[in-house]
């Protein structure tokens, strides 16, 4: 039904009915979702928007989908995703322009590239920009908010508009987008020239310790939850005895408590109810309710 409703509106070769979201996603769970929108342009994403707004469907935009829970039952709506064809990076002088699709490891290379530094913290976070800059993405001591200058958006009528850093509303793991509806088109971030060597050698260090020190085998979406004020989620889950713990096909990662994930066969459900188990024991343990970082799709 909502896939046929879209498609009196929309050209067909951007919609796929009943698409797994599980292929989308980094946890790699989840059921379908109605329909799958891929736009090409912001002509086509206003496009979809309009569509679903006018018969009422409901829907949800899709980055890389690295901080992102799919639910077994999928979704009933209209998944939007904001892929490849919105990959387009640009550089001047010590400014890079990059589209919502480009994912932030490409956007930290070509930093890379230009000899130019401030990005070197995203190298190795797996998200886009789009949801890098909803999430103020971060790391090492890094975040998005200490680059990005500008940011155009779509509001859900499909009009442009854009924001300045400030404007963005930047917090840990926070920015105004979560709670404006708007759509990221667009970042500029603003960089300094660097010392090509040191660059590089920062970018190693932080990718090595990524690798040591992160459980990237498996599917996960990172950090489960947030580092609650004054603590270390992964610290109090293992000082919790909760490490290797499983529920289902989810368990708590043995090299990094701070990240669930999926050993091969969990489900949605696994995962939530593991989370679950997490915030109680800690709660308990050390009265401090962890809050997840990721996000439903829902
Ligand atoms: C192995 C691993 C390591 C990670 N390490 C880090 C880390 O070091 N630091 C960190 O901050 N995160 C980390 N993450 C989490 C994740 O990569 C980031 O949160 C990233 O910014 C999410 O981007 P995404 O494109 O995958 O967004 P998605 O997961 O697709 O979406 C996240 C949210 O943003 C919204 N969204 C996505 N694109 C847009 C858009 N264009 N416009 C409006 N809304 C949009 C979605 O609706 C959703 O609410 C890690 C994840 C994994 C799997």
């Amino acid at each position: 039904m909502i896939y046929e409703q879209l498609r009196q509106q929309m050209d067909e070769s951007l919609l796929q009915k009943d698409e797994s979201l599980a292929k989308y996603t980094s946890f790699r769970v989840g059921g379908p979702c109605d329909c799958m929108v891929t736009p090409r342009t912001p002509e086509e994403l206003a496009m979809a928007l309009k569509a679903c707004r006018e018969n009422g469907i409901p829907y949800f935009i899709l980055g890389n989908g690295t901080n992102v829970i799919a639910l077994d039952e999928g979704y009933r709506g209209a998944v939007i995703h904001i892929g490849k064809a919105f990959s387009d990076i640009s550089c001047e002088g010590n400014v890079i322009t990059a589209r919502a699709g480009a994912l932030l490891a490409a956007v930290s290379k070509k930093a890379c590239d230009q000899d130019l530094t401030g990005l070197e913290f995203a190298g190795g976070i797996p998200g886009s920009v789009g949801g890098g800059i909803v999430m103020n993405a971060g790391a090492y001591g890094g975040e998005l908010k200490q680059v990005v200058t500008r940011v155009t958006a779509m509001d859900p009528e499909g009009e442009i508009r854009t924001y300045s850093g400030e404007e963005c509303g930047f917090g840990y793991r926070k920015s105004i987008f979560q709670q404006n509806g708007q759509i990221v088109l667009e970042a500029v971030f603003e960089l300094q020239p660097g010392d090509p060597e040191e660059i590089r050698a920062v970018m190693e260090d932080l990718m090595h310790r990524r690798n040591t020190k992160q459980p990237l085998n498996y599917p996960s979406a990172g950090s489960t939850f947030k580092r609650p004020e004054g603590y270390f989620a992964g610290k109090l889950i293992e000082d919790s005895g909760l490490k290797g713990v499983s529920v289902g096909g989810a368990a708590v990662s043995e090299l990094h408590a701070g990240f669930v994930i999926n050993k091969g066969d969990a489900t949605a459900a696994d995962i939530l109810a593991l989370m679950e188990l997490i915030r109680n024991t800690v709660y308990d343990n050390y009265h401090v309710m962890l809050q997840p970082e990721v996000r439903l799709i829902k």
